[in-house]
């Protein structure tokens, strides 16, 4: 992959020496291309640059970040569903004395609140903030 790496640069005109700074200082390499020069870009901390053009990037969503998003807002969607079934639910609890519609309240409740939690645990970044 380095390697790899070092040739397509090489071919695009990037300094060896710049390179080699780069890939060494730990910065990655991305699928995406600079859009003026054509270099692959390299991503090292939170920042996207192109090593030739020698100035960041902001990268327009790719589809796999489109993917994702559209992921969390399904996850994030379920999860509002949810939260008014629980409610919803609390509302009818209040007034069951039937011990054995509560306990099966409880059991519902118990398994939204886990499909609550992996919905949470799924979604990369919190919509909500
Ligand atoms: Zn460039």
């Amino acid at each position: 992959m380095v390697e790899g790496s070092i040739a397509w640069l090489f071919a695009v005109g990037l300094e060896v020496k710049k390179m080699a700074e780069l890939l060494k200082s730990g910065a990655a390499m991305l699928s995406e291309t600079c859009p003026e020069c054509g270099t692959p870009l390299f991503r090292k901390g939170n920042e996207t640059f192109c090593p030739k053009c020698n100035k960041p990037v902001v990268i327009i969503q790719s589809a796999e970040q489109e993917t994702r998003l559209m992921t969390d807002r399904v996850l994030w969607d379920s999860e509002q569903i949810l939260l008014v079934k629980i409610q919803e639910m609390n509302m009818v609890m209040k007034n069951e004395r039937d011990p054995e519609r509560l306990t099966a309240y409880g059991n519902a409740l118990a398994s939204w609140l886990s499909s609550i939690e992996k919905l949470r645990r799924l979604r990369t970044q919190n919509i909500e903030t």
